[in-house]
């Protein structure tokens, strides 16, 4: 739902002055009412949004509208039923087998990226969300793709809302290597097995069902609460988060964004301590090229200058470099949290150093390459990811010193995003996700983690909102791994067990 019309922004309310702006709302209200076919609209507008004297931003006008006006819709749906009977108490097991067969339903639309159609998906979670009173609404960001957002109004519209976000797409399958069809949704040994299970469409039914059970409940939130399904985390955003921030902002604008990243785990970090992490930032990716060139001859007289051999020597150098990088306040947080230091292992090794992957090593002559040819140029990839806090710039000197003396090119090779800080974790979402898990999980230390991957939630810190990964469910290290693989799986009980406890998350005073 949108404001349809542009005057009623700061200048024109200010211009108008207060009577102008309440005859003006009042005019909006009652077109939205007509509508909405809603039985009665209230007849009197105090407009709490126009004030008398303080100029407000447009994107403050919008939020109150729009609070306003699900308020008014809201009251009007309430007095329809009050008269009928209250609704029935939540009966949660039919809830979460309501949760699994929709998760199915969801993985059974591969909405693979490319070209991340999710044309499907967005009619499929559209068609739930009004069924049960809500009215989402779509977003072209592409030929194929779409963009969802629903949204259930809060008690207090001072408070910017908390968004709910998930993407829809997933990426691609290499079917033959599973040994159940990636997009079956098979149940079995206790997991939902498929493509998307984890990342993240399980997470997105979790978020879905916790919010329809909260409007099934007739439970007002503290604060508003949006849903957001995007089209393509997986190739950057484009289409989906980046594209909803700069096309729609004003409709967004949350204080806290839920997403996915951080999760309950007893073998990542101090087994079996359970440690619940919430993911608080991630590494810049920062790709390098090298690339060396030299005579190309005869493979039975080589040299020291041979070019594979010498991109060989620089990158054992690199791969090798000593230099020991000072961990972030997040990474020690953890530590100090968990109360050891972290179980040694690849992720958490990860997430204490600027790491250097060898991703991709080219030379030869011919395809294939002939064996007894010496080529003139060899280049390789490298996927590094750097701390929050590291100089992008200073890095690569450091790196270019440890071969400058070997004839070796080393150039950026991804569009470098800003450096953007975690998210602070003394917040009151992270008190009210603390509180939380303490009432499910008693013995549970909760973290602020750091990824080694991005994910949407980057876009929302760039914008100054509090932006947090966390899925409410406990795995184990190995189905944590799956996302990606052609065994990615969810258990099926921890699914089902999380929406209760994103339901309690969503009640909490933050
Ligand atoms: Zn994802």
């Amino acid at each position: 739902m949108l404001i349809e019309d542009p005057h009623l922004g700061v200048e024109r309310a200010g211009q108008m002055g207060h009577r102008g702006a309440v005859a003006h709302g009042q005019m909006y209200l009652e077109r939205r009412h007509r509508e909405c076919s809603l039985s009665r609209v209230v007849a009197s507008f105090p407009l709490p949004w126009v004030d008398r004297q303080r100029s407000v931003t447009r994107s403050e006008l919008l939020r109150r509208s729009l609070f306003f006006f699900d308020s008014v819709t809201s009251m009007g749906q309430k007095q329809a039923t009050m008269s009928a009977t209250p609704p029935p108490p939540l009966d949660w097991d039919s809830l979460q087998k309501e949760a699994l067969e929709i998760l199915r339903g969801y993985i059974q639309i591969p909405s693979v990226n490319p070209p991340a159609d999710t044309t499907q998906t967005a009619a499929f979670l559209q068609k739930i969300l009004e069924a049960k009173g809500l009215s989402p609404q779509l977003y072209s960001s592409g030929p194929v793709n779409r963009n969802l957002l629903a949204r259930l109004p809060g008690r207090d519209p001072s408070r910017k809302p908390l968004l709910l976000l998930n993407h829809m797409d997933v990426v691609p399958v290499d079917a033959a290597r599973w040994k159940t069809p990636p997009f079956a949704a098979t149940v079995a040994d206790g997991f939902v097995w498929g493509r998307g299970t984890f990342d993240m469409k399980g997470l997105g039914i979790q978020q879905l069902m916790a919010l329809l059970a909260l409007k099934r409940a007739g439970i007002v939130p503290p604060r508003t609460i949006l849903f957001l399904a995007t089209a393509d985390e997986e190739s950057g955003g484009h289409h989906g988060a980046r594209w909803m921030i700069e096309h729609h902002w004003e409709e967004l604008d949350p204080e806290y964004v839920l997403d996915e990243g951080g999760f309950g785990t007893r073998d990542l970090f101090l087994s079996p301590k359970l440690v619940f992490t919430v993911q608080v930032g991630d590494k810049q990716p920062f790709w390098l090229r090298l690339r060396t060139t030299g005579r190309p001859g005869h493979g039975s007289i080589p040299t020291k200058k041979d070019a594979p051999a010498v991109l060989l020597r620089a990158l054992l150098r690199i791969l090798e470099r000593k230099e020991v990088d000072q961990p972030p306040a997040v990474v020690e947080a953890m530590i100090s949290r968990v109360g050891a230091p972290l179980a040694p292992h690849p992720f958490t090794e990860s997430i204490q150093r600027n790491s250097i992957a060898l991703t991709s090593l080219l030379a030869g002559v011919g395809t294939p390459p002939k064996i007894n040819v010496i080529p003139s140029v060899a280049e390789a990839t490298l996927d590094c990811r750097l701390l929050p806090g590291v100089d992008p710039d200073e890095f690569l000197s450091s790196i270019r010193a440890l071969v400058a003396d070997l004839p070796v090119t080393i150039e950026l090779a991804n569009d470098l995003v800003a450096p953007t800080p975690p998210s602070p974790w003394d917040t009151p979402l992270f008190g009210a996700i603390e509180r939380t898990i303490a009432a499910h999980y008693p013995d549970a230390v909760v973290s602020p983690l750091l990824s080694t991957g991005f994910t949407d939630a980057r876009h929302f810190r760039q914008k100054g909102a509090v932006a947090y990964g966390f899925q409410p469910v406990i795995l184990d290290h190995e189905t944590a791994w799956s996302a990606h693989s052609d065994s990615e799986r969810i258990p099926v009980a921890e699914f089902q067990r999380g929406i209760r406890l994103l339901f309690d998350l969503l009640q909490e005073e933050f």
